[in-house]
């Protein structure tokens, strides 16, 4: 149904803030996301964002890339949709879980989510919406239902993934366009490591 190929590099934090992160920019076009302020993981924060990353001294960077395969791409566009997004939910899942693991190896890193925190759920029933929502304070993420499992991702701290996959996988980020699939995604996560 869909091949996965597994994707990394390890870069020097320095490197990896000179050469791909602005969070200026980024954090800016945050803005325009509908989790803007609504979710802990994204922004705006009540931290220093470069601060937060010059706590460590390397990040390593795992690509997935979900190929589909011509059969799957020729069902309904909106069946095909739902399956992709199963699939990348349920591999989601599967990286976070990995991840923490690595925490655990790595003393004193933080793993980086593939993509805004999921943990509550898709966000369709009030039941699922991150606490962030009802909260009045920005600044509560104790408020966080899964406090201690929650991570950020690479772009909400301002990192270019478009960039960082280009340049250290060598492939590109292909988006939905048209109602058209596109033949593969990528979900990119990472630890950040001391
Ligand atoms: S775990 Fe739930 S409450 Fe916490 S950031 Fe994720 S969606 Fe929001």
């Amino acid at each position: 149904m869909y091949n996965i190929e597994l994707l990394s590099a390890e870069v020097d934090i320095k490197k990896y803030l000179d050469e791909y992160v602005d969070i200026e920019e980024f954090l800016e076009s945050c803005k325009e996301c509908s989790n803007y302020g609504k979710k802990w993981c994204c922004p705006p924060y009540d931290f220093n964002v470069l601060e937060y990353w010059k706590k460590f001294s390397s990040i390593y960077i795992i690509g997935e890339k979900i190929s589909f395969n011509q059969e799957e791409r020729q069902n309904e566009y909106e069946k095909e949709e739902k399956i992709m997004f199963d699939i990348l939910d349920k591999e989601k899942r599967k990286l976070t879980e990995q991840l923490y693991i690595l925490e655990k190896q790595y003393e004193g890193s933080v793993s980086l989510s593939a993509g805004s925190c999921s943990l509550c759920g898709s966000g369709m029933m009030e039941s699922q919406k991150c606490t962030r929502v009802s909260c009045s304070s920005s600044t509560a993420r104790e408020s966080c239902n899964h406090f201690d499992k929650m991570r950020y991702s690479i772009e909400s701290l301002g990192g270019n993934v478009g960039k960082t996959c280009s340049k250290l996988f060598g492939i590109d980020l292909e988006w939905i366009e048209e109602n058209k699939l596109p033949t593969y995604f990528v979900l990119v996560c990472g630890l950040l490591k001391k």
